[in-house]
């Protein structure tokens, strides 16, 4: 789906990435994690050709990612980032945008993408928000609104920034099953965290960077024989199992 093959990029003269060659998977959710500063975000804004590249390639469905324009590729990734000015717009204005890469000439949105738009504020629990100004919601509710902006995209890969930031437990947990539900049904989830509880939880892989490398990329039980994230981490980390059979895991600081 989307495969980075020695991904050397960062800003201005600055390298932050160093070699990354990796593959997000068609079908699984992905969790990036890493310390601080470590080059998360900047992967992701790598793959939307938003930073600089030094070497190295990256190729969506096969194709090199920069032969793509912005249509074909926001038709193909939709992108939520960390950070976004607020939008003196109606939420249903706002996510409506989501339907730009499908507006053809005489560049109006069709009833079709009103009912998409209607779809994505059901499944992310804002319907009564729709002729709200966006700019007078909470965090919380911003974010919904964007990840309904993202959803009506019908990108095939999703490509996310702390989506969870700002969204109470509860939230975090619907939203969690969303994409969930999205990678099984064949789309490629990557979500940026800080959350490692999380990540170890729900994702289906995980991908390590630290200091701008790729360290290891697997599953939970994979990733946790390594020990790679301890070391990165500087974390003792153990594992409890629930009466649910759930497990949960703790951290210390070694
Ligand atoms: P993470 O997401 O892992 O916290 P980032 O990808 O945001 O890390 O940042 C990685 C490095 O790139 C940091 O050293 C950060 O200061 C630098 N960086 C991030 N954005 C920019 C930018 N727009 N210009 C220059 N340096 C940047």
């Amino acid at each position: 789906m989307i495969r980075c093959e020695k991904l050397t990029a960062g800003y201005g003269g600055k390298e932050v990435l160093h070699e990354i060659s990796w593959e997000a998977e068609k079908g699984k959710f992905t969790a990036v994690i890493g310390p601080n500063g470590s080059g998360k975000s900047t992967l992701l804004k790598t793959i939307l050709g938003q930073t600089k590249v030094f070497g190295g390639d990256i190729c969506l469905e096969g194709k090199p990612i920069k032969e793509y324009g912005s249509r074909e590729l926001a038709k193909r990734i939709a992108y939520l980032p960390q950070h976004r000015d607020d939008a003196g717009i109606s939420v249903g204005r706002m996510v409506l945008h989501g339907r730009f890469p499908y507006i053809a000439f005489p560049r109006r949105y069709t009833v079709a993408d009103e009912e998409k738009v209607g779809q994505a504020l059901k499944k992310m629990g804002i319907e009564a928000l729709r002729d709200k100004p966006v700019s007078e919601l909470s965090g919380g509710e911003k974010q919904k609104v964007y990840l309904a902006m993202a959803l009506v995209q019908d990108a095939p890969v999703f490509l996310l920034d702390e989506p969870a930031a700002s969204l109470d437990l509860s939230c975090q947990l619907s939203l969690t099953a969303m994409l969930k539900t999205l990678s099984r049904e064949g789309k490629t989830v990557v979500a940026v965290t800080h959350d490692l509880n999380y990540a170890l939880q729900y994702a289906d892989k995980l991908l390590i960077i630290n200091k701008g490398r790729a360290v290891q990329y697997g599953t939970t039980e994979e990733t946790l024989e390594t020990g790679v994230m301890e070391k990165v981490f500087g974390l003792h980390i153990s594992r409890i199992r629930d009466d649910n059979g759930q497990t949960h895991y703790c951290f210390a600081v070694r």
